[in-house]
């Protein structure tokens, strides 16, 4: 059977990717391998720009509802409270989401899972992707099917969301360069009497032990990390299992403070690797979230980064497929996520290494100095949106290598327009948007953009904004005449796209 796109895995980013191609009425088939969603809570750090993409969606309220509202973080040195942040001071006033936000993994992927089917798409459980070869034309894979049988499946394009193992960067002969850290994570989804807030987010150093408490709606994750060589090389857990008592003791020693852990509902151990691919696509096969790239979980950064590869992808893969747009425009999937990418392995890497490091001059440096850098970072609006704006994902913006005008590249950033009415209000539908800024009515020669002519004297300048599907600026200017729209138009047409989408 053919089909116009073969999504392998469905974990947070194969489940976006197939959502949002079926906003494009793109034909594709889902599989997983595995039973059922994640039981296992991992990613609970939802950040801001996945709560924007989210509102896009339409389904963002799902996630307000189900989680948590992170009020704030605060850093304990020796046990001491040292650095306090409120994330009600951040000042990030071009977001509607300006925390961080904690649901656990699984009820994330049900929401995703209920949005899929919404599209008329469904996940073909314990399937399993055995082998697959592609050439000019189309995609040849093997799968395997729950009662046993193989199927084979062309496609026009494969996407490897298969995680961290994938198979199909295997078969791609990929390397995942990169290395695994030695210290071991223990940590449990557990109720926690102590004598502070549950409501924080909270990082306790010391020279041998660090520990992390996170806020989760009905209880807290609790996490520590610690040096273990006997630890097996793998991220396989069950085979070398971690207690609730186990990870009571080494967060007490972490906390420097009487703390109780009960009533668990997940207590795991892990090891942590930092890792990429050199390519994000190889002809008609594509690599997409943990399949590309893994990294500390320093920041929760992991899922958000595989949702926000699959919301740029997903755009440019349905034009292609729609022939409104040359195949070129697939290689900006690479030249803008993989650079996403290598930064966010660099910085992981430098502050798991700072955090984590058994140097003892390091030691004594880290903890004279990260308070005071703490404190300044956090003191002025610019240290302020710098931290935030990394760890939130709000300051991704891509070199402008689809269509080139200043401000390309950038998220298009909420504000009030007329009417009590915000841009991000206005955002949605993982779509074109055209936002005429100015008094003169634009003639809508743009077919399947949508147009919002914001006609106020409240706008500084006159100008066009077109707006990609994945909220970032494909184009912008300060004047609305004739001789803009020509421009803009010029710039689509490079760039492969067909106008009338
Ligand atoms: C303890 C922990 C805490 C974390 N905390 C955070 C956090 O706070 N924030 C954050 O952003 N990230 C966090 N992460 C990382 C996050 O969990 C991952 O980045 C995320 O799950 C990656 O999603 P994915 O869909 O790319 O891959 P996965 O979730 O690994 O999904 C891959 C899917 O592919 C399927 N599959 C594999 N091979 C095949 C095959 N051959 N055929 C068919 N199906 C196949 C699997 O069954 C699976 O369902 C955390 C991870 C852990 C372990």
């Amino acid at each position: 059977m053919h089909t116009q796109v073969l999504i392998v895995g469905g974990g947070p980013t194969g489940l976006m990717m197939g959502s949002l191609l079926r906003r494009w009425n793109v034909n594709c088939r889902l599989i997983d391998e595995g039973e059922e969603i994640t039981r296992e809570s991992r990613a609970i750090g939802i950040q801001a720009r996945s709560l924007e993409l989210f509102q896009n969606l339409g389904i963002v309220d799902q996630f307000l509802e189900r989680g948590q509202i992170g009020s704030g973080a605060k850093v304990f040195l020796n046990g001491k409270e040292r650095v306090t942040v409120n994330f009600g001071d951040i000042g990030r006033e071009d977001t509607p989401y300006p925390f961080v936000f904690f649901l656990s993994q699984t009820e994330t992927e049900k929401i995703l899972v209920d949005d899929l089917k919404k599209h008329h798409l469904n996940v073909e459980r314990q399937t399993t992707l055995e082998d697959f070869y592609q050439d000019d034309k189309k995609v040849t894979a093997t799968i395997r099917k729950r009662n046993g049988k193989e199927e084979i499946v062309t496609a026009d394009y494969i996407i490897g969301c298969d995680g961290s193992h994938s198979k199909i960067r295997k078969i791609l002969d990929l390397p995942f360069e990169g290395a695994s850290y030695e210290s071991e994570f223990i940590m449990a989804d557990t109720q926690v009497d102590w004598d502070l807030d549950n409501n924080r987010l909270m990082v306790f150093l010391d020279p041998g032990n660090i520990g992390v408490h996170f806020p989760l709606k009905d209880r807290s994750r609790v996490l520590t990390v610690r040096e273990n060589h006997d630890m097996p090389e793998t991220t396989e857990t069950t085979s070398y299992p971690a207690t609730l008592s186990e990870i009571e003791e080494h967060f007490k020693e972490a906390t420097h403070r009487d703390v109780k852990l009960h009533d668990a509902e997940w207590v795991t151990r892990f090891h942590v690797h930092h890792r990429c691919v050199r390519q994000l696509k190889v002809r008609r096969a594509f690599l997409v979230g943990d399949a590309a790239h893994i990294h500390s979980p320093v920041g929760a950064q992991g899922m958000n980064t595989g949702l926000q590869d699959a919301a740029n992808l997903a755009w440019k893969l349905a034009l292609v497929i729609k022939k409104k747009a040359k195949e070129d425009i697939l290689e900006t999937y690479h030249s803008e996520r993989w650079p996403v990418a290598q930064k966010l392995l660099k910085f992981t890497d430098r502050i798991f290494s700072i955090v984590t490091t058994k140097n003892k001059a390091a030691i004594g440096l880290r903890t004279m100095f990260f308070p005071l850098f703490a404190r300044f970072m956090m003191m002025g609006k610019r240290g302020r949106d710098f931290m935030f704006g990394f760890i939130s994902q709000l300051n991704i913006h891509y070199s402008p290598s689809l269509v080139v005008s200043a401000g390309a590249g950038q998220r298009m950033p909420n504000f009030e327009t007329i009417g009590g009415k915000e841009i991000f209000d206005l955002l949605k539908g993982y779509k074109f948007h055209l936002f005429v800024f100015g008094e003169r009515p634009y003639n809508e020669r743009l077919i399947n953009v949508e147009i919002h002519h914001l006609p106020s004297s409240r706008f500084k300048t006159n100008g066009l904004v077109l707006v990609r599907p994945d909220g970032h600026i494909a184009f912008q200017t300060n004047d609305v005449s004739e001789k803009s729209i020509i421009d803009m138009e010029k710039y689509l047409e490079v760039s492969g796209i067909e106008h009338e989408f």
